[in-house]
């Protein structure tokens, strides 16, 4: 069986050749190693190889991996429903949140989030399918959310996150990131500038790094099937 080791190679290789493809610097693309269910000792063998973001999807589950861990080089990202009352241990642990879609949920964030740390870098989740079933907020929503959000201390807006529904042609999959990336190009022209675009998985980066992706999060391709 290949291992941790040498599927974080191949990916990062992978996002590289993308990213020249669509004519963008091979470094463009950060990659978030999303370690949900999946167990420390995977964890350990990706940051010593070099991987230093990481995303979990379950507060609890992030919190014990980040104190088992201790690693300060490592960077933690929540990237999970985030429920309100589980608000104070996310702002308390993590490095990013990239599900923000209410400002009560930001508000308490900011509220919650210690002194001590820098800003929690947040984007905001946008539901570019208009699925009224899935989480993220409508693209009408944005502007508003988005003002609202670049006000709160506690937090540092850092830009937008999506996570459409799976499609299988490439330019089928361009669309809905496309969409999100005028929608950060409209909050720029508000004066609401941001760097960041949260898209695109293992089956679709390519198509998110054509459309401006800076951070891809790809769980499966690296760590294998979830326990
Ligand atoms: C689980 C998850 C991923 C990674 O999915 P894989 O199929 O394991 O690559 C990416 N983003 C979010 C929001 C997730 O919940």
């Amino acid at each position: 069986m290949i291992g941790v080791t040498e599927n974080l190679a191949l990916i990062k290789d992978l996002l590289a050749f993308s990213a020249v493809e669509a004519g963008r610097e091979p470094d463009a693309v950060t990659l978030l190693a999303v370690s949900k269910k999946q167990p420390v000792s995977s964890i350990l063998t990706a940051a010593a190889a070099g991987q230093r973001d990481f995303g979990e999807n379950f507060v609890q589950e992030g919190i014990e991996k980040i104190s088992q861990i201790r690693d300060r080089n490592l960077i933690w990202h929540f990237i999970g429903h985030l429920q309100t009352n589980k608000t104070r241990l996310v702002a308390e642990n993590f490095d990013w949140v990239h599900t923000i879609d209410k400002l009560k949920t930001a508000r308490r964030l900011s509220e919650q989030r210690p002194e001590s740390l820098e800003p929690l870098n947040v984007c905001l989740q946008v539901n570019v399918d208009d699925e009224a079933s899935k989480s993220g907020l409508l693209p009408e929503a944005l502007p508003e959310l988005a003002a609202a959000v670049a006000e709160l201390p506690g937090l540092s807006l850092r830009g937008l996150m999506c996570l459409p529904a799976a499609r299988l042609e490439f330019e089928a999959q361009r669309v809905p990131f496309a969409r999100l990336r005028k929608m950060a190009e409209s909050l720029s022209a508000i004066g609401c500038r941001t760097d960041t675009l949260s898209m695109g998985m293992s089956d679709d980066y390519r198509a998110a790094i054509f459309e401006g992706a800076t951070i891809v999060r790809i769980g499966t391709a690296i760590f294998g099937p979830r326990t």
